[in-house]
């Protein structure tokens, strides 16, 4: 295994304990933690609606759902991202038109390009906050105005992190996080929906369990005695034993998140000595999740940038790439369109390890082996 993984898993006996005590509850499906769970999210975010899902991938697709995205409609949406933010557009058949990023020094999606790329049958943006470093909100929230888009924030690499003094995932209609095991917060599989529209969240809900209208665990209860299907929903909920865990993890991620940032702050320190890589978002002030720590070094091709990922597995590195452009992958083959930034930064991405539990050691041995590398 590798000496320096790119992620670890800030778990404890507390969450050990939570899982515990909701087994010994008996009750492990949708149920009173999940209402924990969501309060704690909405009251952390300051947002008046937070919706538990069992992952984020269904969170993006209610959110099309509710926002009435459907056959033929326009999404702009990065194509540096993960693959689940462009299926959820596909889920609904509506149509991915890819906008580019910014630059090498910041990875979010281009405002300008979205403002390009939007024609008559353009119905919303999908942003995704790039390793927690929040998109242009003020300027696309402009673009969404004056176009009448709807606006859905990807904010699986960012909770917590802050945008002008707001969390992200509550700037636009709908924010959508993943709570898989590798993320900021981890409960294995998961998901959250946040909005701060009621209607919204009440169809979202209602969708979320087969549109029923009420939920076993209030029938349980004798609450109420039975139900009506008003729509075809799904079965998009989270579970109580899931839900348990992440209340703790709740609990943990701002400290979580201070670790991260002097981590990040230690790759900044140790990269500014080595020539040929570059840190984007270098230097950039305001709380930031830090989800994953990215650098580019190579040309043009991946072949140097390959080698260079060799060198560190070598050593005992992991390392990863986030993400290979979506607008590339066969399946989106009917949606292709010219992103050269996308492309310049993809040749040259690398992800490093990023975890609140790596040492300064870790971080100096990492820098060390990638400048030696980039001169290979
Ligand atoms: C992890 C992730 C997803 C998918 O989340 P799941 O919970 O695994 O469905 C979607 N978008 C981005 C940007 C992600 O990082």
């Amino acid at each position: 295994m590798y000496k320096i993984p790119l992620f670890d898993l800030n778990f404890g006996i507390e969450e050990e304990l939570a899982v515990l005590d909701t087994l010994r509850s008996k009750w492990i499906s949708t149920g009173p933690k999940t209402t924990a769970f969501e309060t704690d999210f909405a009251e952390i975010l300051d947002v008046r609606h937070a919706l538990a899902l069992a992952n984020c991938t269904v969170s993006l697709h209610l959110a099309m759902k509710i926002l009435g995205i459907g056959p033929g409609d326009e999404v702009i949406c990065p194509s540096l991202t993960f693959v689940a933010t462009v299926n959820a557009i596909r889920y609904v058949d509506a149509v991915p038109v890819f906008a580019d990023i910014c630059g090498d020094d910041d990875l979010t999606v281009d405002p300008q390009d979205i403002e390009r790329k939007i024609t008559l049958r353009t119905k919303a943006i999908v942003v995704m906050h790039y390793a927690g470093f929040p998109c242009a909100m003020d300027e696309i929230m402009r673009i969404a105005r004056i176009h009448d888009l709807k606006v859905i924030e990807d904010a699986c690499h960012g909770p917590l992190s802050e945008y002008g003094g707001r969390k992200l995932g509550t700037i636009g209609d709908v924010g959508c996080f993943s709570f898989f095991s590798n993320k900021n917060i981890s409960t294995g599989e998961g998901g959250m929906l946040v909005t701060n529209d009621e209607g919204l969240y009440e169809h979202a809900k209602l969708l979320r369990s087969h549109g029923m209208t009420t939920l076993s665990y209030e029938r349980s209860k004798g609450h109420s005695t039975g139900y009506d299907v008003v729509e075809s929903g799904y079965n998009y909920r989270m579970d109580d034993i899931r839900a348990s865990i992440g209340v703790v993890q709740l609990r943990k991620l701002e400290d979580d998140l201070k670790k991260r940032a002097e981590v990040r702050q230690w790759y900044e320190d140790a990269f500014s000595e080595v020539e040929g890589a570059g840190v984007p978002f270098s230097g950039r002030r305001g709380f930031v999740s830090n989800y994953i720590f990215v650098v580019l070094a190579g040309g043009q091709s991946t072949v140097l940038r390959d080698t260079i990922r060799d060198r560190l597995h070598e050593a005992g590195i992991q390392t990863s790439m986030h993400y290979p452009p979506v607008h590339r992958f066969s399946i989106f083959r009917q949606f292709f369109c010219e992103l050269p930034v996308t492309e310049r930064v993809a040749s040259r991405l690398i992800t490093l390890p990023m975890h609140s539990g790596l040492t300064r050691e870790s971080v100096l041995f990492i820098a060390d082996i990638m400048g030696k590398a980039v001169f290979c």
